[in-house]
């Protein structure tokens, strides 16, 4: 639960073949097994180290910003038990992606979407961002932030010194709202169960939401999206920042700046190294 001291809008129909069945679920994880994915890093070199110094200073946010719980340093593990943590993760979300793949709780949704859009990235990321809502791409593709915003959000990532298979890229709702329009707080409600379930499933040690939609549905709040930048939040164990969604920076390229002095805080907090230079522009 969040302690407030707070979709990637970018067409094809390709549906999505989803494991229904337990027998199905345990494959996929089989071939995940297979692929690595049990034994996925955490972060690149030097992340776990708390010796290791950021090259921002995180205290440097402005004075309304509320201190988040402590991360501790992850202690080392054992491979076994590494290999049963990883496959928890991924187990869970197969189940959930399962569920949603078959979830007809907001009827108009479901009736207009060609798929669901689960999410995507490392089950063990320390890092999720939250997103509002699949647009037309993503609803064709099964998959999060594809369209001009996704690639935008991937080159912010990319300019963190981070891929999008680190991270773990989610959305509020699961299915497209038509026209791109915002949410309905029905429609929140309905798919919260997933996101938050989601998230308890990769526990990740942070958490940035992309725009209002996103931060206001996380956060439980009705603050805008200008007045939740620049603060600290909790989510469970994990420390929340708030910046725009990528489709706004497609509208105003001037917030660029905004959102790259948000991201290099967040590194900064998460003890990596960043470049002077933003995602060009
Ligand atoms: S938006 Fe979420 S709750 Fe609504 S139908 Fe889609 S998966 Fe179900």
């Amino acid at each position: 639960m969040a302690r407030s001291t707070a979709g990637d809008r970018s067409g094809g129909g390709r549906k999505r073949a989803v494991p229904r069945s337990p027998r199905a679920v345990k494959q996929r994880l089989e071939s995940l097994a297979d692929a690595g994915v049990l034994d996925l890093p955490r972060a690149k070199p030097g992340l776990d180290d708390p010796e290791e110094t950021p090259t921002a200073d995180a205290a440097s946010l402005p004075a309304r910003a509320i201190p988040p719980a402590s991360v501790s340093p992850k202690a080392p593990a054992k491979r076994g038990a590494k290999v049963s943590d990883a496959a928890s993760r991924v187990a869970a979300l197969e189940i959930l992606r399962t569920e949603v793949a078959g979830c007809r709780a907001c009827v108009h949704l479901a009736e207009a979407r060609t798929n669901t859009v689960f999410g995507s990235g490392n089950p063990a990321a320390r890092l999720c961002f939250l997103g509002e809502a699949p647009g037309a791409d993503e609803d064709a593709s099964g998959e999060p932030f594809v369209g001009r915003a996704g690639q935008l959000l991937t080159k912010i990532i990319e300019a963190c010194t981070l891929t999008r298979d680190e991270v773990y890229i989610l959305n509020v709702l699961k299915c497209r709202p038509p026209e791109n329009r915002r949410p309905e707080p029905e429609e929140v409600a309905n798919c919260r169960g997933y996101f938050e379930r989601q998230i308890e499933a990769i526990r990740p040690e942070f958490i940035c939401c992309l725009g209002t939609s996103a931060a206001q549905s996380l956060l439980r709040t009705d603050e805008t999206i200008g007045k939740l930048r620049g603060r600290w939040f909790d989510y469970g164990p994990a420390t929340v920042i708030c910046t725009y969604h990528p489709s706004y920076l497609l509208r105003n390229p001037a917030a660029k700046r905004d959102v790259w002095d948000d991201m290099q805080h967040l590194m900064a907090r998460m003890g990596i190294e960043m470049p002077h230079k933003g995602p060009g522009g």
